[in-house]
């Protein structure tokens, strides 16, 4: 009797652990390169969509929170997450708040980086094909740690979001972060996950992806070296490279993407502790 009634708080305690881990989201922004924390309160894991993405949906019966990157050509104003629960199809609606990105201007020596030749081009083409397939992976799992650990050590050289100018050509906004670190400084995996892909890109230079489960995707740029194989399982802290200046970059440093339901968001979002 009495080993029945210890088991039974043991099993409180752990299920009241479990319930903790859970709720440890990353820090919510709804801005276009945020995150939006939408709650579903149905008894069933519902499947929730934004633009026919599908989007991370975590918690428990009754209390399921969907964790939906905002990208950032999204409009500020009134948008619908789709929640699909069974046969039944239900639209919630959010509001997508207004940000200012900074401007940036870069001058970069290799032109060919800027302005790529023909053959540069084909090659690009290719590696946006492999690279677009990484960034809209999707796994099921139900284990996912929401809260990251700074993938290496050094200062924030480049914030998310900027607006940029490569040469005083407009260029795409910057979708990730960048760390400041010199060549061959350690970057380790921010969380469990599984290597879906490893390359050589023209921008990018040595590539890291790792999933993390539910279309959550991280991303390692500009690597010296790679020391990690497709395929492999990681644990929050397991060394997966080093810091280089491969690719288009200025300098040594980490560009760091994380990726939601296909989406580039910020990724300070997830190192709110
Ligand atoms: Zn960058």
């Amino acid at each position: 009797m009495k080993t029945k009634f210890i088991l039974l708080v043991l099993s409180v305690y752990l299920s009241s652990i479990s319930v903790i881990n859970a709720l440890e989201l990353p820090a919510e922004s709804a801005v276009p390169g945020g995150i939006a924390i939408i709650s579903i309160h149905t008894e069933e894991k519902p499947e929730a969509y934004l633009n026919d993405q599908r989007v991370m949906v975590v918690g428990s019966s009754d209390n399921w929170k969907a964790i939906v990157g905002i990208p950032l050509t999204e409009k500020t104003g009134s948008q619908v997450l789709t929640v699909k629960n069974n046969d039944l199809k239900t639209n919630y609606q959010f509001e997508i708040l207004n940000k200012e990105y900074e401007t940036q201007y870069l001058t970069i020596k290799n032109k060919r980086k800027v302005n790529p030749n023909k053959q540069d081009m084909s090659r690009i083409v290719a590696e946006k094909e492999i690279i677009s397939k990484a960034k809209s992976h999707w796994r099921d799992s139900d284990n996912i740690t929401l809260q990251f650990i700074k993938p290496t050590e050094g200062p924030y050289s480049s914030p998310f979001g900027l607006k940029r100018f490569f040469n005083k050509q407009p260029r795409k906004p910057h979708s990730g972060l960048d760390i400041a670190a010199p060549k061959g400084t350690p970057i380790a995996a921010p969380a469990n996950g599984i290597v879906i892909n490893t390359g050589n890109y023209f921008f990018n230079g040595n590539t890291v992806f790792i999933d993390h489960g539910q279309g959550l995707i991280t991303m390692y740029c500009h690597m010296n070296h790679i020391d990690i194989k497709e395929g492999s399982q990681v644990k929050t802290g397991d060394i997966i490279g080093k810091v280089g200046l491969t690719g288009r970059v200025t300098g040594a440093h980490l560009h760091w993407s994380v990726i939601l339901n296909n989406t580039t968001v910020d990724p300070l979002l997830f190192l709110a502790k």
